[in-house]
């Protein structure tokens, strides 16, 4: 395709291209529709557990770097937005806090730090804790407060959090739908693992 010189285009689209063109842009509408559909779904099921909803700020342009096309799909942005509209307007909050204070893929309740690898999903460290690492993250950004996780808050609800993590753990590994992609990316717990 030669550059695009602003005042000069192309007149004669053949009744073919305006035809593909036409199917095009009528794919796009569809995608987004849907997409606005799955984003409420998805958002009121949020909402619906609670409304005091903490999270990791992170960079979407990075992820558009990363991932490409996937993201303006996905439009994870967006989504935060609308939860996040949702969230106030029944009276509670979106935290967003920094990663680089938190680090919360690297700390533990007992106030160890390890970095991890990116393949590594399961939080397993020596004081005994074990959890899938996503799911402890989202337990300790609950116990950020100013940008800051607080660690003996974290240490003193593990006990009640950590039966409800592993359940969560293996309902996320069982369900039909998550296939094997899900089960790479989750990891399995020791219980669910076929030795
Ligand atoms: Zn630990």
């Amino acid at each position: 395709m030669g550059r695009a010189i602003k005042g000069k285009r192309p007149v004669n689209k053949s009744r073919h291209q305006q035809k593909t063109q036409a199917q095009l842009a009528e794919l796009f509408r569809r995608e987004t529709a849907h997409r606005k559909t799955l984003h409420g779904q998805l958002a009121n099921q949020v909402i619906a557990i609670g409304i005091h909803i903490h999270t990791e700020k992170l960079s979407y342009q990075s992820f558009q770097k990363m991932y490409g096309k996937s993201v303006s799909v996905r439009a994870p942005r967006t989504f935060l937005s609308i939860v996040t509209r949702k969230a106030e307007s029944a009276g509670g909050y979106v935290d967003e806090f920094p990663t680089r204070t938190t680090a919360l893929s690297q700390v533990c309740i007992c106030g160890r730090r390890r970095k991890k690898r990116l393949s590594e999903r399961v939080h397993a460290c020596t004081c005994g804790v074990i959890a899938q690492r996503d799911l402890f993250s989202a337990f300790l950004a609950r116990h950020v407060k100013d940008n800051v996780l607080q660690v003996t808050e974290a240490y003193e609800s593990w006990s009640g959090a950590e039966p409800l993590l592993q359940t969560a753990w293996r309902q996320a590994i069982n369900q039909p739908a998550s296939g094997r992609q899900m089960l790479s990316s989750f990891g399995v717990p020791e219980s669910e693992r076929v030795v």
